[in-house]
């Protein structure tokens, strides 16, 4: 499925609202810090300090809670190193989007734990763990107000300085330039209209300015113009310096540049190397790469 937007929290439920504190950014920030899903523990314990950004999921079975019936995870089990880069494929369904989920504590597994820097999440508070991490969505959530707020996500504290070096690392300096208020230019609903590549780019400097040692992106499918792929590409490789970054990957570029291919299916992690390691397996992951990437024998 595709993730929610912001990166910071739940937002299909508080859309509407959202749309309405346009400009307001803590009143934004607050709102997707919102967690209905998950209770925060009667004694929280601290994440490990200092932020390593290691990841590991033990056995983690989950359902989701309409449909108690049918796992979306059976028995996962990984491990992340800090500053390694993962890459996840599989079929629709498999599972992808949910581990996501459960990182970002929007869920808590039903069986098995979930753990960042060998802390087991569910024991943390919700707003502790998402500050550890940084979410690139798909479809990138672009609010009603300034580029200068809308970056400002990431962050609500972050200074204008801050905020522009972000947007530009992310590569969004320079159609900014070319806005008539440059980063102040409203956009969104009242304002222009963004293109693919521009939002997407906006979506990197929030994640850019968050500072978070995990970086989790659901990689966009939708085609953009090549000069639009290449700035997003580059903006990409900014935003993964340093930090441990698992994508949902769908281009071969990236799945070629990864550490390591997690490949899921039925809510299994059932293969697991390098692309050339997988193609040469001939198993699921080289038929996907087949049907997915129009070639077998890359990498
Ligand atoms: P895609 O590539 O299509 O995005 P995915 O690999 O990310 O797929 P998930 O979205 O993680 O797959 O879905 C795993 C399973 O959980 C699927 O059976 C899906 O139908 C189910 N599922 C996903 N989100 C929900 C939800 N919010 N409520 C109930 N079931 C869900």
């Amino acid at each position: 499925a595709v993730l929610a937007a912001s990166g910071l929290g739940q937002l299909g439920e508080v859309w509407g609202e959202i749309s309405q504190a346009a400009g307001a950014t803590e009143r934004i920030a607050e709102l997707l810090d919102e967690q209905p899903q998950v209770a925060e523990p009667a004694h929280p314990i601290a994440l490990s300090e200092p932020p390593q950004g290691a990841v590991r999921f033990n056995d983690v079975g989950f359902a989701y809670p309409g449909r108690p019936d049918l796992p979306a995870l059976r028995g996962v089990s990984f491990e992340v190193r800090p500053g390694e880069r993962v890459a996840i494929v599989g079929p629709s369904g498999a599972g992808k989007s949910t581990l996501f989920q459960l990182l970002l504590r929007f869920y808590d597994p039903v069986s098995g734990s979930v753990e960042i820097d060998g802390v087991d999440i569910a024991r943390a508070s919700p707003r502790a763990v998402r500050a550890r991490l940084a979410l690139v969505p798909q479809d990138v959530a672009i609010f009603a107000a300034s580029i200068r707020e809308n970056i400002r996500l990431g962050r609500p504290d972050a200074t204008d300085e801050e905020v522009e070096e972000a947007g530009r690392l992310a590569r969004a300096d320079e159609f900014v330039a070319r806005l008539p208020e440059g980063w102040e230019t409203s956009v969104g609903e009242r304002g222009i209209t963004l293109s693919g590549g521009q939002r997407q780019r906006l979506a990197i400097a929030r994640a850019i300015l968050r500072r978070a040692p995990i970086l989790l992106l659901d990689e966009a499918t939708s085609a953009l113009d090549a000069e639009s792929e290449t700035l997003v590409q580059q903006a990409l490789d900014r935003s993964m310096q340093g930090r441990t970054t698992l994508v949902i990957a769908h281009r071969l570029a990236t799945v070629l540049s990864a550490d390591r291919i997690l490949v899921m299916d039925g809510g299994h992690v059932v293969e697991e190397g390098t692309h050339a390691s997988l193609v040469a397996q001939g198993g699921l992951y080289a038929r996907l790469a087949a049907l997915q990437f129009g070639e077998t024998n890359g990498g």
